[in-house]
């Protein structure tokens, strides 16, 4: 007979839904990743009520961090109305009662983030915890695990610059979209999480601290602030981020706010036509404010 209370409400979960004991082990993985930039430290990952794959990693990452006064966003691709990132953040505010919610970049204390790094360039007061699927770079030249713990161990990544020459020798450049092999630190190299290559820069000598979260595959890793990480390239093929230009060469802008510095989704319109539009909706919406106040003023 089943003795337990019913679980329908907040107060019946522990803060952050994790126990105590769960949380601990978590910040222990994160003082490990931390005092080694780059290394994916193994954890027990918790069974979550949501699919692996569904961000699982970040939200523990995020769960254990959480404190009271917490300012927490939570972005997917960018966006902070997409479905993924609407049910993370209301599981946020369930099982964490007190902690407040916000979509700007320049208010959040801590953001879990899909596939994107915010426009806004984070500060020292900031932790971002971005959602990883897969957190082994070398996987795509190695099966092994044990085998890929010494190459890492050894600093050996020869195989994976071999894969990208082959690249450069099929199709005359690097074609990785996302997830761009970074060396963390002169040492470790990470799968930077599926962001786009326009957000590896950022990683660089960052002011904030970065976590990654792997949930499926049992792995933390991070890279604190102010340290190098460096993409992997040749030196006569540096590394490149996107570049957004139109067939006369010249740089697309936002449809919306007319940003010409930001990374852009592509969508087509009813009319059949491409249509760009910052990925990143906060800084979107910021940049449309500004417009606005421009025109009044000059008005
Ligand atoms: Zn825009």
């Amino acid at each position: 007979m089943n003795t337990l209370p019913p679980k329908t409400d907040a107060s019946a979960y522990n803060f952050g839904f994790l126990d105590e004991y769960a949380k601990k082990e978590i910040r222990r993985a994160i003082l490990k990743a931390v005092a080694i930039p780059g290394y994916q430290v193994p954890y027990a990952s918790r069974e979550m009520p949501m699919g692996r794959g569904f961000g699982t990693g970040g939200l523990q990452l995020t769960l254990s961090l959480i404190g009271p006064d917490e300012v927490v966003k939570v972005i997917d691709q960018g966006s902070d109305d997409s479905v993924n990132a609407v049910n993370l953040r209301q599981f946020i505010e369930m099982t964490c009662p007190g902690v407040s919610t916000t979509t700007r970049t320049v208010e959040a204390t801590l953001i879990q983030s899909r596939h994107r790094i915010p426009e806004h360039t984070l500060s020292a007061a900031q932790i971002i915890v971005l959602q990883v699927p897969y957190p082994d770079p070398l996987v795509v030249v190695e099966p092994s695990e044990d085998k890929r713990k010494t190459m890492h161990g050894e600093a050996d990544y020869s195989r994976l610059l071999v894969k990208l020459y082959e690249d450069i020798v099929k199709f005359d450049e690097i074609t990785l979209s996302h997830r761009y092999p970074t060396r963390i630190n002169d040492h470790y190299v990470i799968d930077p999480s599926p962001i786009p290559r326009w957000d590896v820069p950022k990683i660089n000598n960052s002011e904030a601290l970065i976590l990654f979260g792997a949930g499926r595959e049992k792995k933390i890793y991070a890279v604190p602030p102010h340290t190098k990480a460096e993409p992997l390239a040749f030196t006569d093929v540096p590394f490149r981020v996107e570049h957004f230009h139109d067939a006369t060469g010249n740089r697309r802008t936002c449809s919306r706010c007319g940003c010409d510095g930001s990374f852009l989704d592509e969508f087509t319109n009813d009319a059949g036509a491409k249509v760009y539009q910052c990925s990143d909706s906060d800084w979107c919406d910021e940049m449309l404010l500004q417009v606005k106040s421009w025109r009044e003023v000059s008005a």
